[in-house]
């Protein structure tokens, strides 16, 4: 991976405003976080804690009505739409519960799309590999319609990780799949992070899910309640997500 930035995504008191005035809402409120190169981190919290909001403004998707966000090393709070295009487009990867895959195209053909809209020509050797590195060597040519939940998702990580973003995105990446399936494609993101180096975030209400993470953030009310460094298992989480809604 080029990214030596030791932490790819800061967030520094981030506060986001939906609406104005008396019925604005607060979904996240002061929020200071920093993710660490080569980490897995799971942002969890009650429905409404801001997590999605998080997501978003982490990834240049919506801009913070406070605070600045640093991605790579680049703060994005200056930047204009076309700057914030380019480096979503490069730097950042995301996926989605719904795979968000286009169904016309072959699994290659989606894995190739970034490169295709940055301009590049996609070499058949790169989006092999990264089909490859998602266990589909041997799907290059269907398209999604023919493919499993979990095959669909990880084609959309392959397509999210074929610019080597200094970091990937995951909104409940697990979501719309059964236990097997997920177990799958953590055990993919996992091996990312693992063997590759990727900077991997991701949300999720599954503690299941979060147990594969080396960090759980648990987000109430737009502000971080709880940051669990280390491996924890399932039970340890879903008590401390406990805890959290009782006191919420
Ligand atoms: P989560 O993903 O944890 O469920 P969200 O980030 O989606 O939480 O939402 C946080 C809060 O902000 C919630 O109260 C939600 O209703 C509100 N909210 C989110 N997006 C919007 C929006 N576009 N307009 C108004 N309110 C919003
Ligand atoms: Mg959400």
């Amino acid at each position: 991976m080029p990214n030596q930035t030791p932490h790819p995504v800061v967030l520094d008191s981030v506060t986001r405003l939906h609406g104005t005035g008396e019925r604005a809402v607060r979904a996240l409120d002061g929020v200071s976080l920093r993710f660490a190169r080569a980490t897995m981190t799971a942002v969890m919290g009650p429905s409404g804690s801001g997590k999605t909001t998080l997501l978003h403004c982490a990834a240049g998707l919506d801009r913070p009505t406070e605070g600045r966000v640093v991605v790579d090393g680049t703060d994005l709070t200056g930047l204009d739409e076309h700057a914030l295009t380019l480096l979503r487009r490069d730097r950042i990867g995301v996926v989605f519960q719904a795979f968000n895959l286009v169904s016309a195209l072959t699994a290659a053909q989606n894995v190739a799309l970034p490169l295709r809209l940055a301009g590049r020509r996609p070499d058949p050797g790169q989006v092999a590999d990264a089909l490859a590195r998602v266990g589909l060597a041997d799907r290059a040519g269907h398209r999604p319609g023919a493919l499993s939940g979990g095959q669909q998702q990880r084609v959309a990580i392959a397509r999210a990780v074929i610019v080597e973003p200094a970091v990937l995105f995951a909104d409940e990446p697990t979501g719309a799949l059964d236990t097997g399936t997920s177990r799958a494609v953590l055990a993919l993101l996992r091996e990312l992070v693992d063997r590759h180096g990727q900077t991997v975030i991701m949300v999720t209400h599954d503690p299941a899910a979060a147990a594969w993470a080396d960090r759980v953030v648990l987000l109430a009310d737009g502000r971080v309640a709880d940051d669990l460094d280390g491996r924890h298992d399932a039970p340890a989480i879903a008590r401390r997500m406990a805890d959290l809604e009782v006191t919420a």
